[in-house]
């Protein structure tokens, strides 16, 4: 009998998934819903289009001919109803799909702080190509923006409003930008950056409420009391994935959607994978979710094995992020976590993962690099973690050493002996540990 699946989500965790289906089910009814009218494109590239370093065309790595050559049929429509019982999903439009197999691959989208005026025309979040094409347009007549929030997307708020000539004010509750991922150093060079684009930072700043003048932003209101005129808000303080479609068909939730180490949620049929799911991680025994490309593909791909009935059991690698901040190219990975509060952050971010706050019984080495730096979290017997900014060279060694687990122990001396020693001890260790097509 012909299987028929159905992905809620037409984003790379879905995208991924209706294709490793495709590979092990050649006969199988095929089918993605996407709340978005556009093909498939890179979220992380919406920061470079808002700074006008690429052309909305870029963003769009493969046409929607691939899958029609596949046969993975694509609906564009927003799903309001599950009914689990009867193996259904029904559409805003009234059309109804059954399935055999249905994947929620949703993602999150952007929490918005609860003062007064943040509905009010004006106040932006950075979800969608939509949003980006909003704040492009807002962008062309305003004088003066306010950011708020933390992680990657304030900065690339921020940056996206400064380069499109808008004077721009990036406002902090906390002392240091992303204190609990990046060290104080690394904050500096971040700030000192956004700083050399003109961009001014306002620390110790909470939002206490937005001020609108006809139904638009005209002002930001702080705690101390003070208004700081603006014709857009932009917020970034975190996201919270979308649990609706989950909470309608019963399935068990915490932050996401509970999936185990197969994808399965708590009904058997239905399955979550990227940012909407908080998967078991059997290892750990612990819950975890990211905010991240690959790691929503990962799912996707191994979630779309499962629901063909193949597959092994998820493993959670370390997350990585290789991104720019503060114009910086930056790679994160793995526990990297400083242990402090991040309090411009409620939530996880945008191109974040929980897992580089946890804390493994490790310590911190850092080289002496200028703008070219490098952070070290050294485990008792291998490297948990690593922060790799300005010259790249050694983000896909590192990636290789902290994702397979390499056995450091006979280099940990030399590499925890201080600045200078550090990057020396590092290129023995990856000539001699790390295989030639990874570094
Ligand atoms: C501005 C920005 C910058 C980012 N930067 C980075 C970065 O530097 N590095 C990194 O690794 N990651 C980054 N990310 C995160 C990364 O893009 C996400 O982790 C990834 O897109 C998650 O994939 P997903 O498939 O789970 O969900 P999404 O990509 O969010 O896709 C979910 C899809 O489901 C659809 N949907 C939701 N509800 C319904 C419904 N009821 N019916 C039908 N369709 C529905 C949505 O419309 C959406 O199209 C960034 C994201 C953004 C927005």
């Amino acid at each position: 009998m012909t299987r028929r699946y159905v992905i809620v989500g037409n984003g790379p965790a879905g995208v991924a998934a209706a294709e490793a289906i495709r590979r092990h089910d050649t006969a199988g009814e095929i089918r993605i819903v996407g709340g978005e009218d556009t093909g498939f494109y890179s979220r992380p590239g919406l920061a470079y289009l808002l700074t006008g370093a690429i052309p909305e065309e870029s963003l769009f790595s493969r046409p929607a001919s691939d899958h029609d050559l596949a046969g993975i049929h694509r609906t564009v429509g927003t799903v309001r109803e599950i009914d689990p019982q009867r193996h259904r999903i029904v559409l805003f439009d009234g059309q109804a799909m059954s399935y055999d197999r249905l994947l929620l691959a949703v993602g999150a989208r952007a929490v918005r702080p609860a003062v007064p005026g943040i509905d009010l025309d004006g106040v932006v979040t950075l979800d969608n190509l939509d949003d980006a094409r909003r704040i492009l347009r807002l962008a062309r007549r305003a004088k003066r923006a306010c950011v708020v929030g933390g992680g990657i997307t304030a900065i690339e708020l921020a940056e996206g409003l400064a380069a499109n000539g808008v004077e721009t004010h990036y406002l902090m509750r906390g002392d240091r930008y992303w204190g609990s991922v990046l060290d104080p150093y690394e904050s500096a060079l971040v700030e000192g950056r956004l700083a050399e684009e003109g961009i001014r930072i306002h620390r110790g700043v909470e939002l206490a409420g937005v001020i609108g003048r006809k139904g638009r932003v005209a002002a930001v209101e702080t705690r101390d009391g003070s208004t700081l005129a603006c014709d857009i808000l932009a917020v970034a303080i975190g996201t919270q994935p979308r649990l609706e479609l989950a909470h309608l068909a019963g399935l068990q939730t915490g932050r996401g959607i509970w999936a185990d180490a197969t994808f399965q949620t708590t009904d058997r049929d239905i399955f979550a994978a990227g940012d909407a799911a908080e998967v078991l991680d059997p290892e750990t025994g612990k819950r975890g979710i990211d905010s991240l490309w690959s790691a929503a593909l990962d799912h996707g791909r191994a979630a779309g094995e499962q629901m063909c009935g193949v597959g092994r059991p998820y493993r959670r690698p370390a997350p990585f992020n290789v991104t720019r901040i503060g114009g910086v190219t930056t790679t994160l990975i793995g526990a990297v976590g400083t242990g402090a509060r991040d309090v411009d952050l409620v939530t996880l971010g945008r191109g974040d993962s929980n897992a580089w706050r946890e804390h493994a019984d490790a310590f911190a080495v850092v080289s002496d690099g200028e703008a070219n730096h490098l952070r070290l979290v050294l485990g008792p017997d291998r490297l948990v973690g690593a922060v790799v900014m300005g010259d790249q060279a050694l983000s896909r060694p590192l990636q290789h050493l902290i994702r397979e687990r390499v056995d450091i122990r006979w280099a940990r001396d030399r590499l925890s002996r201080g600045p200078i020693e550090v990057r020396k001890a590092l290129q023995a260790l990856i000539e001699r540990t790390v295989p030639l097509g990874a570094a």
